[in-house]
């Protein structure tokens, strides 16, 4: 039973380990936001401790005792180490309750699997107290790390993980699985995936929440008209994408995913995550721009972001990113 949407590859690779029997002791799936990379631990850790998998697909069988309390979050040797309520990062206290449970002998599966999301919410702290496990792990722990922002991770930890990078998903995938899984109509399925980017985590939360819907639909198509607007303009762009520090934040993951198109485009690539207006307006805009333009205005996304999460106030970081925005005349037919 297939249990998540896309990432083929990866779930080929992670089930030739298994077959192999080569499974590393530690994994870090990296990738942006809502993409399903704490679903593909997930699933991974289904598939080391169900009873009859499919090693040729990577699919779990989703019918064993084990397959079913995974799903139910209550397997006794797999564990989702979070944050505690209401606490961005994770407690060192945490980490160390990890290393000590790794140590016990796994008591119904094969494997003691601890899953932590978000592995850049770990301080250096945090992560001493993890690297004794990664180091010398006993043995059948399978340690599974993902991370939107690798680059912001100690490299001590980097480098004792296994890296498994995931990209967003195709439009064509986001738009199948919300049929065929969430039964939404064609029509709605297609609208819900330009929208979400490649993030099937996303577009199954805003399947439920229209206003995500619509405030995503309304930043996207100000994102998609900047480079022509106007310095006063851009000014209050700013004030709107910025309204508050969670807005921004998604103003500017939304922001950098589509740039991340309009750079790929520059650089003569097909494959882009965009689909629609979206996508041809990249296309449009990466071309004129050219690599290193579009490059540089990336690099200023990413800076903004790292701003903004050292509590930067969030209009002044959109005023001084619209600022560095270059400029290109609209497309034809537009405003
Ligand atoms: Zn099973």
């Amino acid at each position: 039973m297939q249990t998540i949407v896309g990432h083929m590859e990866a779930r080929r690779r992670l089930a030739r380990a298994v077959a192999s029997g080569q499974v590393s002791h530690a994994y870090l799936f990296t990738g942006p936001e809502s993409i399903g990379k704490t679903a593909l631990a997930l699933d991974f850790a289904r598939l080391l401790e169900c009873e009859r998998p499919d090693l040729t697909t990577g699919d779990p069988c989703g019918e064993c005792s084990s397959c079913r309390t995974i799903a139910h979050s209550n397997h006794p040797d797999v564990t989702l180490v979070e944050a505690a309520e209401g606490k961005r990062l994770l407690g060192v206290d945490t980490v160390r309750e990890v290393a000590h449970l790794a140590n016990l002998t796994p008591s119904a599966g094969r494997w003691r699997i601890f899953i932590i999301p978000a592995a850049e919410a770990m301080t250096p702290n945090t992560v001493n107290a993890l690297l004794k496990t990664l180091e010398e792990p006993p043995p059948g722990v399978v340690l599974m790390l993902t991370s939107a922002e690798p680059e912001t991770l100690l490299p001590t930890l980097i480098s004792r993980c296994q890296s498994v990078p995931l990209q967003p998903l195709s439009a064509a995938e986001v738009t199948r699985a919300l049929i065929e899984r969430w039964g939404m109509d064609a029509t709605a399925a297609h609208e819900l995936a330009v929208l979400a980017n490649g993030r099937i985590g996303w577009a199954v939360r805003a399947m439920e929440h229209p206003e995500m819907r619509e405030e995503r639909r309304q930043q996207l198509a100000q994102m998609l008209t900047l480079t022509a607007a106007s310095r006063d303009e851009r000014i209050r762009a700013a004030a709107a994408l910025a309204a508050d520090g969670d807005t921004a934040r998604r103003a500017l993951e939304l922001w950098t995913l589509w740039w991340r198109d309009v750079t790929l485009a520059a650089c003569g690539a097909t494959h882009l995550t965009s689909e629609g207006a979206p996508r041809a307006e990249a296309e449009r805009q990466g071309r004129a721009l050219g690599p290193q333009r579009a490059e540089a205005f990336l690099r200023a996304l990413l800076a903004a972001k790292v701003a903004l999460d050292t509590n930067a106030n969030p209009r002044l970081t959109f005023e001084v990113l619209l600022l560095d925005l270059p400029h290109l005349a609209a497309a034809p037919g537009r405003r």
